[in-house]
């Protein structure tokens, strides 16, 4: 069993990537951690902040620490919310205030919806404050007009992937583990990992 520590407090990507990553690791997270300082993202790129996240975990904890920074790219808004996907409509924002910020800021712009956008997600794979590997994943897709399904998290009901009539939201974990950002980057590390 190998073990990797996630520099997340999300459960939503805990989960994925205990689902992709498989039996053969042991993923923790930062949830029980309640005395660590958030890491500010200050990078202006998801690469920046996933190697800020990383290092910065890294000088805390030994061994394999794995950061995850993705978000939203909505091409009428030039790639917003982007790096603020996480904090689009403030800084204690919910899911709901964001995607509601969103589909203001989409029709608002006088382009008519479907919008096209992508998820993009990149890891760093971090050891005592190195960085030894980077990871990238995207899905294209549409952001839908109003919210579908309840399954998933942050915009995912309004996340429609290209090829497929249902949102993000709509679907089971499964199914959004086949095609998702997140699921390629993971991917992409597994087999780096299982190459080491
Ligand atoms: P981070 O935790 O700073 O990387 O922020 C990521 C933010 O991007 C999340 O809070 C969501 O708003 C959005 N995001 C990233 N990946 C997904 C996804 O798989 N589904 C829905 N929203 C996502």
């Amino acid at each position: 069993m190998r073990q990797l520590l996630l520099a997340t407090r999300n459960p939503h990507k805990t989960q994925e990537f205990s689902a992709i990553l498989g039996r053969d690791y042991v993923v923790r997270d930062l949830t029980a951690e309640t005395d660590l300082p958030a890491v500010e993202e200050t990078g202006a790129t998801f690469a920046e902040n996933a190697v800020l996240k990383a290092t910065e975990i890294s000088r805390r904890f030994p061994g394999l620490i794995v950061a995850d920074d993705s978000g939203l790219e909505a091409d009428a808004l030039n790639g917003a919310p982007g790096v603020f996907s996480a904090r689009y409509a403030g800084p204690e924002a919910t899911d709901d205030e964001n995607v509601r910020r969103l589909l203001q800021e989409l029709s608002s712009h006088g382009t008519r919806p479907p919008w096209t956008a992508r998820f993009r997600c990149v890891l760093a794979l971090v050891r005592g404050g190195e960085v030894l590997e980077m990871f990238e994943g995207a899905v294209e897709g549409r952001i839908v007009a109003s919210p579908r399904g309840s399954m998933g998290f942050g915009y995912d009901p309004v996340f429609q992937p290209v090829g497929f009539e249902r949102t993000f939201g709509e679907m089971s974990a499964d199914e959004k583990n086949r095609i998702s950002h997140r699921a390629e980057a993971i991917r992409l590390l597994r087999a780096a990992l299982a190459s080491d």
